[in-house]
């Protein structure tokens, strides 16, 4: 059987891995890996610069989704596997140009207890009853699928909009609440809500169940697993681990996929004036340039994949000689609501999430901008976004902390063009759709981050799956034949 896989980003290189994986098995398998650029990885890319490693797209990926540490470990870069420094763990959000650091107990926007909600300054008066009254008198379940902003706004008013989901949901994703689906990215959310009216009652309970699950456990504790998992050399080492398995016969960088065609027996593309055929193809690229290759093969199929937005996102790292710079806030690092006016939306103090990444002496800084709300920014060089970054750091965290006359020892702009799927209102009803109509097209397969999960090991998990499925169909094809 031979197989394309169109994307060579995390998802098309899991993918291929599996591939080779089944050949070396005694699978009858061939495959060919189109990457348009020069390099493979996609959006994982990072390098280490005087001694830091620095993190040019995904810095982590969340423990609790086991995919990416997974294969991490069957590479052999378990031993490289580190995990977030939660212990120091405490994030901010910018309250008219101070930090406020969010309060003790929130659960997926949720605030559960009640004195830290009731002493933090991240809410006025007004919507601390709000969140109070929320308990005895919640707003009627929706019946059809809203926005998480919509969600919030019911329960808990616009200051728990502007101040908690926006920065929370833009700061991470580049996604915004207004847009993105409550169904899809917090179905938690949207269970609680149905089952209970009220989301703090339901937190309340699903807490009361976690802590008696835990207290009857009759297995010794564990210490909690850290929130976040990195690798020691950067996200770069997994990229570096996967392609070293691959058979570089089979990869094709720099060579873009123009023209996709279905035949009698199969596909055949064409990347680079060149036409190939096909078995199977595992369609690995961002979903809006799947929509545009899949739309002569099928309409419906491509204005659907076509449709899921994308957002655009920019990273600078900025690397300071801690002696030159003032005491940082405790914590990982602060969120910037929309309404505050900035064009930064997030800023991690790197050297503090995750240890011994940054020599002893050194600070390392990652800012986040863009996203779907700024989307212009991608225009501007690369000097003014840097002079933007420090000048909006020295005003949230003082003078004194970042002073301008200093230097940064190292700055670096990555930008990241239409590279976040954002799972809009209604993504549950399209991804039927796509599903329906993909199984009506024997030998294709999606993977990437547009479909079942933004983080690399949503996308590792996919890549794999759909490698996985291809070779047994082959399989069982090859054994029907006489
Ligand atoms: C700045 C940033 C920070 C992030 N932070 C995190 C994080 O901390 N944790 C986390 O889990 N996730 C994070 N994510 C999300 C995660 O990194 C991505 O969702 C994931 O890497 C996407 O992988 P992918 O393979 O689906 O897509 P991509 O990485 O976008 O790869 C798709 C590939 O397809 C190629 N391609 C496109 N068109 C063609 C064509 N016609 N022919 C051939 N090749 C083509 C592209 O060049 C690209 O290399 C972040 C993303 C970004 C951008």
């Amino acid at each position: 059987m031979r197989i394309a896989i169109i994307g060579g980003g995390v998802a098309g290189l899991a993918a291929a891995y599996e591939l080779e994986k089944a050949c070396a098995a005694g699978a009858s398998v061939e495959y060919v890996l189109y990457e348009e650029r020069p390099r493979l990885g996609g959006s994982l890319a990072s390098e280490v610069v005087r001694g830091a490693v620095l993190e040019r797209g995904p810095d982590s990926f969340l423990t609790e989704k086991p995919a990416a540490a997974e294969l991490c470990r069957e590479l052999g870069l378990g031993a490289d596997l580190i995990p977030s420094n939660d212990a120091a763990r405490k994030t901010y959000i910018v309250v008219r140009n101070r930090l406020v650091a969010l309060p003790d107990g929130l659960m997926f926007l949720v605030p559960t207890k009640l004195v830290p909600t009731a002493l933090t300054r991240l809410f006025s008066f007004s919507t601390k009853i709000r969140m109070g009254l929320e308990l005895m008198h919640p707003p009627r379940p929706s019946d059809h699928d809203e926005s998480v902003a919509a969600l919030v706004l019911r329960h808990f008013g616009q200051e728990a909009v502007d101040r908690l989901a926006d920065p929370l949901l833009s700061g991470i994703y580049g996604g915004d609440a207004a847009q993105l689906s409550a169904q899809t990215v917090l179905p938690r959310l949207v269970e609680m809500e149905a089952k209970y009216g009220s989301l703090t009652r339901g937190m309340l309970a699903a807490h009361r169940k976690m802590r008696a699950a835990a207290k009857n456990a009759t297995a010794p504790k564990r210490a909690a697993p850290p929130i976040f998992t990195a690798m020691r050399g950067g996200m770069q080492q997994l990229v570096d681990a996967l392609t070293a398995r691959l058979d570089p016969g089979s990869v094709r960088s720099a060579t873009r996929v123009s023209n996709l065609r279905r035949t009698s027996s199969g596909w055949t593309l064409e990347a680079d004036g060149v036409t190939a055929t096909y078995d199977a193809l595992i369609m690995a690229a961002p979903a809006w340039v799947a929509g545009a290759l899949l739309a002569p093969v099928d309409s419906a199929l491509g204005s659907d994949l076509a449709g899921i937005p994308y957002s655009s996102s920019i990273t600078v790292n900025l690397l300071y000689d801690e002696a030159r710079i003032g005491t940082l806030p405790d914590g990982f690092g602060f969120l910037v609501p929309a309404i505050e006016g900035r064009a930064m939306l997030a800023c991690t103090f790197a050297h503090r999430k995750f240890l011994g990444r940054t020599p002893p002496g050194k600070a390392a800084f990652r800012a986040f901008l863009g996203g779907m709300k700024r989307d212009e920014l991608m225009a501007e060089n690369d000097e003014t976004i840097i002079a933007t970054v420090r000048r909006e750091m020295s005003e949230i965290l003082g003078a004194k902390t970042i002073d301008l006359a200093v230097e940064p020892e190292f700055a670096q702009v990555s930008r990241w063009n239409r590279a976040m799927a954002q799972y809009s209102v209604g993504h549950r009803e399209r991804m039927q759709r796509i599903s329906a109509r993909i199984a009506a097209l024997p030998g294709l397969r999606l993977a990437g981050n547009a479909y079942e999960g933004i983080g690399v090991p949503d996308c590792i998990r996919l890549g794999r799956r759909a490698a996985r499925e291809l070779v047994t169909e082959g399989a069982a094809l090859a054994a029907s034949k006489p």
